[in-house]
């Protein structure tokens, strides 16, 4: 049994047309359907496998690992650690004395020997600045009053 090229159907024998569609019968309907599109089904054949797949794209450089040189324990800080009495010292009123001449090497002890030489002296000239406008306001018999005031300003 023969069957129309075009929709299929199955065609009677010595038919010119088909009675389905219409189609046009062609002279040689006598080869076997089943055969032909099995053999042109040819499965696809896998792809070789990519010589580059799995590798980076291109061998470039690595970042360079970030380098964070730890700080050496620098000098500064074990002068820090050795000469932290000596500058509390440095705030203590008159024991500035003590470090700004025990600790001359060191210039943490210098600074904040510096910073208490500069907070003594203005206190010093604050104390005599009122020292002075006490005595135009008041007369002198203020400065005993006065003397314990500012002594206690300097404590603090
Ligand atoms: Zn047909």
């Amino acid at each position: 049994m023969a069957f129309c090229q075009s929709c299929g159907s199955p065609l009677q024998p010595g038919e010119k047309f088909c009675q389905n569609c219409g189609a046009k019968v062609e002279a040689a309907p006598a080869a076997p359907i089943a055969a032909a599109p099995a053999a042109s089904a040819v499965p696809p054949r896998p792809a070789p496998p990519d010589p580059y797949a799995g590798r980076p794209a291109a061998p470039q450089e690595a970042p360079a690992p970030p380098q964070t040189p730890a700080p050496p324990a620098s000098a500064e800080e074990e002068d820090i650690k050795k000469n932290k009495g000596m500058a509390v010292l440095a705030y203590l009123g008159f024991l500035v004395l003590i470090p700004l001449f025990a600790c001359k090497a060191s210039p943490f002890a210098r600074f904040h020997t510096g910073q208490g030489l500069l907070l003594m002296f203005a206190a010093l000239i604050i104390g005599v600045a009122q020292r002075i406008l006490a005595t135009l306001l008041f007369g002198s018999h203020l400065w005993p009053i006065l003397n314990f005031v500012f002594s206690i300003l300097m404590i603090l």
